[in-house]
């Protein structure tokens, strides 16, 4: 099997995997009193510190979630409930997920004034373009780091930077799903007042995500009750999967820089063996998250490149995991050609790939290509 779908989830890696079995051991409710709630209680703070100390925050802004849509709901609802009598406007951008893009349209429906800003002719955001909506009004501009469909980088930094210039109490928010871990960053350079992470995107299993929120921005919790995670997100905590995460991160900080070299370089072998050969199109370009690249072979509908991969054991998106198929919103948006929007399919790589994996899809791709266009 060659798995080319990382940015629609990864393989568990074997930290993750020790580290959830061990929390499965360690099954007191952190809120105990007792010795096996303060065993507990211990491993989600030692989690804590590893995501702090990953994002150069401080503990007390990091909170455990189920997942990033929680992350992003909690965000975008909890703010408009804690702000929302005052200030009115919510700036986005067209491209965003849709746990971004969702709740942000249902505020829409409740009355809140939404501005989504679409990328210019070169499929690219500017600061200009979201800096020049914002008002005193402005309740919160939400901007993902790195695209999911395309692995376009947004200058998120500079957008907020911006934006807290001409309005420092606009909540800023960071889809940061697709750059945890892959790009180095830390949340002070980014200028996120919030930002949304999950867990299964960079080796750790399905079902837990985080969000930090700067002290001193108030967003009131989408979940009420016992109180956990200082009242931000009350129901026991995970421990098991708040523990692989942690481990997750531990394995992969300290090889960011060396892993994005060894992806770039996979994406360079991929896009150069396929540039230049008449019908298929790159949409993303050198700029982007080499862990992401979207490509098409014109007439080829997207399904039936995916499902030809698939018997050879290559697994890829088509367009993105979450648009299921649907005609992608987004790629348009980005500006890829009406004439490729049906075709295209995304490869999302991880440093385990290898150069056979790259070589292996290539010679698949092209194939399916020749193939597929005669029985079209
Ligand atoms: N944001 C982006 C950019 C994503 O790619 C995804 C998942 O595909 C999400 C948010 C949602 O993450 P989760 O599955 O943890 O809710």
């Amino acid at each position: 099997m060659i798995y080319l779908d990382n940015a629609a989830t990864t393989r568990v890696c074997e930290e993750a995997k020790n580290a959830a079995l061990q929390g499965f051991e360690t099954f007191g409710n952190p809120s105990s009193l007792h010795h096996l709630g303060v065993v507990a209680e211990g491993v989600i703070d030692e989690a804590r510190g590893v995501l702090a100390g990953s994002l150069g925050v401080k503990e007390k802004e990091v909170f455990f979630t189920s997942c990033a849509t929680e992350s992003s709901n909690t965000v975008i609802f909890g703010a408009a409930r804690a702000y929302g009598k005052r200030r009115k406007k919510i700036i986005t951008t067209t491209i965003e997920h849709p746990s971004v893009a969702e709740p942000i349209r249902v505020l829409e429906e409740q009355g809140f004034e939404v501005v989504r800003v679409s990328p210019g002719e070169d499929g690219k955001i500017t600061p200009e373009s979201i800096t020049r909506h914002v008002d005193k009004n402005t309740l919160l501009v939400s901007v993902m780091y790195v695209n999911n469909e395309t692995g376009y980088i947004l200058p998120a930094d500079k957008i907020f930077k911006a934006v807290k210039r001409i309005s420092p109490e606009t909540v800023c928010h960071c889809d940061c799903v697709q750059s945890f871990m892959k790009l180095p960053f830390k949340v002070k350079e980014l200028g996120a007042d919030c930002i949304s992470l999950s867990g299964h995107k960079l080796h750790a299993p399905k079902g837990v995500g985080a969000l930090y929120i700067r002290s001193g921005v108030r967003i009131l919790p989408l979940l009420c009750g016992g109180g956990q995670e200082s009242g931000q997100r009350s129901g026991t905590e995970n421990v098991s999967l708040i523990s692989a995460l942690a481990a997750a991160v531990k394995r992969l900080e300290p090889t960011i820089m060396q892993r994005y070299e060894t992806v770039a370089a996979l994406k360079k072998r991929l896009t150069d063996r396929l540039a230049g050969r008449e019908g298929i199109h790159i949409n993303s370009g050198d700029d982007c998250s080499p862990y992401v690249i979207s490509i098409a072979a014109e007439r080829i509908k997207s399904e039936t490149m995916l499902h030809f991969l698939e018997s050879k054991g290559i697994y890829v998106s088509s367009g993105s995991a979450c648009s299921k198929g649907k005609k992608s919103g987004v790629l348009s948006e980005l500006k890829v050609a009406d004439k490729y929007l049906d075709s295209t399919i995304r490869v999302s790589l991880c440093a385990e790939n290898t150069e056979e994996d790259i070589d292996a899809f290539v010679q698949a791709f092209i194939e399916g290509q020749e193939s597929l266009a005669k029985i079209r």
